[in-house]
């Protein structure tokens, strides 16, 4: 009964999670690693969860809608005014409200090979046609997405870093690619992992806002600020854009739990830090530990590595079996890479080692 469009969608597929899999083992929970889902291996800010506990008396009420305070106190953060701010149930809502806002049957989408796979989806769910271009060294050929573009073209998405290859494009060859973007094409530029670039790699994005009316800012409280189960994210963009994104949206998309977490992290400016060089220091240890077995990865900017490993989803069976859940990038077109995230010094070794016992059952 579904449009052809709808049953053409291959679903998304998530991390195994950890409840599911120490059942599967007959393990106890703690005994399994979960390194699938780029989450923050810290936990929440701190901040986030005294705000949870103030709130919880009132979730008898709806939340407000509007965001009011999270806007607030983006805007404190940012400069960005409330109008020209949208709030998403986690930045997945974010591109889906892109996609129901700007696609429709007979116009299209652009967005790289090996990009995030939500691109695809909400351009398909929305009956749009995604024009999925060449990528460069596993990143967006931004050229490669100028030369894609067509008359019926309404959106552009780009993911910087991406997931799942951690690669980054430079502000200036990002504020190129938007001056060459024609107007009525809604550039996406996805920033769910900018916290964790080193300072001299910030993104520049929010300065272009005043010059490009058709730049949409995703991010998200999920990653850095280690909220992605209260499902928080926001786009920062032009009046017209968010006014548009806002008539699609659910009036309660994001809860009043997530809002008052959010609104009580976004400033915990020492929590980020924490994050940051906790993945600074993984990072260096996860890359020591390939280059140790001989291992080739993509160089990541993000909170994980794209690992090429041959048989990638032999090996997530084979490291699944010793209870370390990562993740196979074969619906990526990357058949040969597994995507593992950075975690706590612990778990890195724990994944470190159970890969080192698979490969030599392996050979
Ligand atoms: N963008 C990118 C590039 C991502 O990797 C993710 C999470 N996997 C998201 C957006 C969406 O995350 P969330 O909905 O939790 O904000």
């Amino acid at each position: 009964l579904s449009p052809q469009y709808v049953r053409a969608i291959a679903p998304y597929q998530p991390g195994r999670p950890i409840a599911e899999v120490a059942r599967e083992l007959g393990l106890a929970e703690h005994d399994i690693v979960k390194l699938a889902s780029n989450e923050n291996p810290l936990g929440p800010s701190p901040r986030a969860l005294v705000a949870i506990e103030n709130a919880l008396a009132n979730i008898a009420l709806y939340p407000d809608g509007s965001g009011y305070d999270l806007k607030a106190a983006l805007t404190r953060r940012f400069g960005v005014p409330a109008e020209q701010i949208v709030l998403g149930n986690g930045s997945n809502d974010i591109l889906e409200l892109v996609a129901r806002a700007f696609l429709a049957p007979g116009t299209s989408a652009v967005f790289s090979r090996h990009a995030f796979a939500i691109y695809a989806l909400a351009t398909q769910a929305a009956g749009a046609e995604g024009i999925e271009t060449a990528a460069h060294d596993f990143g967006h050929d931004l050229d490669a997405m100028l030369d894609a573009l067509r008359a019926d073209t309404r959106v552009v998405f780009i993911a910087n870093p991406n997931n799942p290859t951690g690669t980054w494009l430079s502000n200036a060859d990002l504020l190129a690619f938007l001056q060459r973007v024609p107007e009525n094409v809604i550039v996406v530029l996805d920033e769910a992992y900018g916290e964790y670039l080193p300072q001299d790699k910030q993104s520049d994005a929010l300065v272009w806002l005043q010059r490009f009316p058709n730049l949409v800012v995703s991010r998200t409280f999920s990653k850095a600020y280690g909220l992605a189960g209260l499902r928080v994210g926001y786009a920062l963009t032009s009046r017209m854009v968010a006014d548009m994104m806002n008539r699609v949206r659910q009036p309660f998309n994001v809860n009043s739990l997530a809002l008052v977490a959010a609104a009580a992290a976004l400033d915990d400016n020492d929590f980020i830090a924490r994050s940051y060089a906790l993945n600074q220091l993984g990072m260096r240890q996860m890359i020591q530990g390939l280059l140790l077995m001989g291992l080739d990865y993509i160089p990541s900017f993000g909170n994980f590595l794209a690992i090429r490993i041959g048989n990638a989803t032999a090996m997530y069976r084979r490291l699944l079996e010793k209870g370390v859940i990562v993740r196979p990038i074969g619906n990526y077109a990357m058949p040969e890479y597994l995507r593992v995230s950075i975690g706590l010094a612990a778990e890195n070794t724990q994944f470190l080692q159970a890969l080192e016992s698979a490969l030599k059952e392996q050979a």
